[in-house]
């Protein structure tokens, strides 16, 4: 499988070519056809896969097929990973293939400045977004941002989501709030996206709740195991 296969547009295999990338790594030329296609996908594959760009790729290709696009909204494409450390890496990798076409890629992460983040948002907007679950929750709770436009969803290393968390529903946090666990987090991100988005997922292993989201979160995926 080659590059070519997938029909990009100049521009993005422009990005890949001086990305030194010679050719589709086999989760890539799995997942890709099938994302673009419009499917939803569900990819057991593990970090160093190349499973970043399976769907940064696609994504992509989603924001720029939209008609009218208005900045100063919210995201089109959100892309919810477990830690802020994965976070600032698919940030990374997003702004390099995002410049080329000005889409405009926004990090938010906890840990981060919650305030700088909602500024971010709101001042700018973003047609992509790049977030653990529970500074989304708190960025959309706080009218920073919302998912009206958001049609394209994935979910990576899914599996490491619910490690986060606590074996519980709900925990006390320190200000005698309830918050929620990160399995109940993953999936109110879910239940807020309109039903009519793609969603893809990437998890290195598929234990039963990930296979609980995967039931809840898709539609017919294409199921893909590296
Ligand atoms: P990931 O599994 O997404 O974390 O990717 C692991 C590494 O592989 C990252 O450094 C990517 O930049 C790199 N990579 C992604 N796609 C390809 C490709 N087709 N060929 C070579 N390297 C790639």
């Amino acid at each position: 499988c080659s590059f070519a296969h997938f029909s990009f547009d100049k521009l993005l295999m422009e990005a890949i070519r001086k990305s030194e990338y010679e050719q589709p790594t086999p989760i890539q030329a799995m997942a890709i056809p099938s994302a673009i296609s419009g499917r939803d996908v569900l990819g057991i594959a593990k970090t160093g896969s190349g499973k970043t760009a399976a769907y940064l790729w696609p994504a992509i290709v989603h924001i720029m097929d939209q008609p009218d696009l208005k900045s100063g909204e919210g995201p089109v494409a959100v892309i919810v990973v477990p830690t802020r450390e994965l976070a600032i890496q698919v940030f990374q990798e997003a702004k390099r293939f995002c410049k080329v076409y000005n889409i405009n890629v926004i990090c938010a992460y906890g840990g981060g400045s919650k305030w700088e983040q909602s500024n971010e948002l709101q001042n700018e907007g973003a047609e992509m977004v790049v977030c653990t679950p529970g500074r989304i929750i708190d960025l959309v709770k706080m009218g920073s941002t919302n998912f009206l436009r958001t049609t394209f969803l994935v979910f990576d290393e899914a599996d490491r989501m619910f490690d986060m968390g606590f074996g519980m529903l709900f925990i006390q946090d320190p200000y005698l709030k309830y918050k929620k666990s990160s399995e109940a987090q993953v999936k109110s991100i879910s239940d807020h996206v309109r039903p009519d988005r793609q969603c893809l997922m990437f998890s290195a292993t598929f234990k039963q709740k990930v296979e609980r989201l995967a039931r809840d979160a898709l539609v017919d995926p294409v199921r893909i195991v590296q």
